[in-house]
C-alpha cells in the first residue's frame, strides 16, 4: 500500500525541466572555416552597433559575438549562427 501511494504520486509530480542551453549551435567543418571567411559573428552584421556592442533589432548579441563564437568553436567546433544577421 505504502509502495502504491509513492508511486502515485511521482507519476503525478511533473519532472522539471532541464536547464541548458536554447541557441542551437551548427557545425562547421574545419576545412571550411580555415578556407573561408566565413560572416559568422555580430562584428560581420549591418546590424550591429560596435560601440555598446548591441543589436540595432534588440537581439541578445554575447551568443554571436566573434570573442565567444572562436572560443565556442575552439571548444565544440560550432558556433551559434544568427539568423537575422544582414550583411551588407
Ligand atoms: S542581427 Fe544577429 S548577428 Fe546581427 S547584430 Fe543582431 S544579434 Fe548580432
Amino acid at each position: 500500500m505504502h509502495e502504491l501511494t509513492k508511486t502515485s504520486l511521482k507519476a503525478r509530480v511533473p519532472t522539471p525541466k532541464r536547464i541548458g542551453s536554447s541557441i542551437k549551435k551548427d557545425a562547421i567543418h574545419p576545412r571550411d572555416y580555415n578556407a573561408y571567411t566565413l560572416p559568422y559573428a555580430c562584428e560581420d552584421c549591418s546590424h550591429f552597433k560596435a560601440e555598446n556592442e548591441s543589436c540595432t533589432l534588440g537581439l541578445m548579441t554575447e551568443p554571436h559575438l566573434r570573442r565567444t563564437q572562436v572560443r565556442s568553436y575552439e571548444i565544440s567546433g560550432k558556433i551559434a549562427l544568427c539568423r537575422f544577421q544582414e550583411i551588407d
